[in-house]
């Protein structure tokens, strides 16, 4: 059986699936390992560091995805400069691990479930406790919050944290981070080591006690309504609440230097935090980075990909800020890749056991059909005909 890492043809995304500690990992336990050339250069790592792990380096891209057993990677398979699609490179039966992204870009997991491809879906391994060595978009979002307070430190005209000099002294930057969840308590949590004073919001309450462990103000506002969804995730909230969530976090957006936006709900548009009025009166020099950026933004002055500076604000919506630290990010995600493999593969084979909840979750289309509703909820939303959908 042939485990392959494909190298990433987006032009942004510098992770790669594997490192080669993991390869050797892999390649101990009798498995054999191909890694397509200059797969890991963006991440820094060689093709000679494979080969010295056990790799085998293929250089030509169409045989190494025809002959893939499971394809791992990192984004979503696309088209190629030469037309073609990658998902038609793949091998009927084959595997392919990776994020697909199944609920912003349905169409991806309708192509795979045609060409009779088995896809694992990252973002769609459960968030429960024996999953969380597989749970990538944890070790991701966390890269993500850390970097995002980087970001802010570098582009903000001030300290971060208070100093006491000869010169007079500097008090503490305010850092108001707006959803605490993986990458949010990361961002409290660095935001906090570089000396600020962090005050922080969500609407899921039960984040409440791990935000004050951090060290950081937790902004209440009772809600009547139920906030959190299946899996601890975040619903959608009416009109109402939202409205009355704006009104009480304005003086907080309006009294930081920086505002950190993490804030998500699964397979919607990312809700609208700061509005432009808000953005109106924060201080000069003040900065926004929105981390949601790519699924629509938190705040409405973001414009993805691009630092703006409106009325003295500097915004930046970054764009796969986990790419941006590909060493750290592409060792977790590899990480995150073999432990899932450690319940995929069994006596050197591909075992789908839709009877174990983490397959069964993560599994999103198997022999031509797409097993998730959700997924073809979203593609009939989208006005999709398609044969896969049953
Ligand atoms: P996410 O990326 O989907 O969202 C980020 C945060 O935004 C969440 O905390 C959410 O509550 C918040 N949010 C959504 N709408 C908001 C709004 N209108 N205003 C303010 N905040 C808003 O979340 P995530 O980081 O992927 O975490 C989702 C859940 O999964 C959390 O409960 C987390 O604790 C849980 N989790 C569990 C495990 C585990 O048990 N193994 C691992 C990781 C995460």
């Amino acid at each position: 059986m042939k485990i392959a890492v494909a190298r990433e043809i987006e032009v942004c995304e510098r992770r790669v699936a594997l490192i080669p500690d993991t390869v050797a990992r892999l390649v101990k336990q009798g498995l054999e390992v191909w890694v397509e050339a200059g797969a890991g250069e963006r991440a820094f790592f060689s093709d000679a560091a494979y080969e010295a792990a056990g790799a085998t380096i293929i250089a030509n891209n169409s045989k190494l995805w025809g002959e893939a057993d499971i394809l791992l990677k990192v984004s979503p398979p696309q088209e190629r400069e030469d037309g073609r699609s990658e998902v038609d490179l793949l091998k009927e039966g084959s595997v392919i691990i990776s994020f697909l992204n199944p609920l912003g870009n349905p169409v991806v997991a309708q192509r795979l479930a045609e060409r009779k491809v088995s896809a694992i879906s990252m973002e769609m391994i459960p968030r429960t406790t024996r999953a969380q060595s597989m749970d990538a978009l944890s070790s991701q979002a966390s890269i993500a919050g850390y970097k995002a307070v980087l970001i802010a430190a570098a582009a903000l005209p001030k300290y971060l944290p208070m100093l006491t000099t000869a010169a007079g002294t500097i008090a503490p930057a305010k850092v108001f981070i707006m959803g605490a969840g993986v990458a949010g308590l990361q961002a409290i949590a660095t935001a906090r080591r570089l000396g600020s004073v962090v005050e922080a919001f969500d609407i899921r309450p039960a984040v409440k006690e791990e935000v004050q462990s951090l060290g950081a103000k937790f902004v209440e506002i009772k809600l009547d309504e139920e906030t959190t969804a299946a899996g601890g995730y975040a619903k959608e909230i009416s009109e109402a609440s939202k409205q009355r969530t704006q009104e009480i976090v304005t003086e907080h957006v309006k009294n930081a230097d920086v505002v950190i936006t993490t804030a998500q709900v699964p397979g919607k548009k990312a809700p609208l935090l700061v509005t432009q009025e808000m953005v109106a009166q924060m201080k000069p020099g003040s900065v926004i980075v929105d981390i949601a950026a790519e699924q629509g933004g938190n705040c409405a002055c973001t414009d993805p990909g691009k630092d703006i500076v409106w009325n003295g604000i500097t915004i930046i919506g970054p764009i796969n800020l986990p790419s941006s630290m590909p060493v750290h990010a592409s060792q977790l995600y590899a990480k995150n890749l073999t432990s899932l493999m450690q319940i995929l593969i069994r006596d050197k084979a591909v075992h789908l056991d839709f009877a174990d909840d983490i397959i069964d979750a993560a599994c999103i289309t198997h022999a031509g059909e797409i097993r998730s509703s959700r997924i073809k909820e979203a593609l009939q939303a989208l006005g999709v005909q398609q044969s896969a959908v049953s």
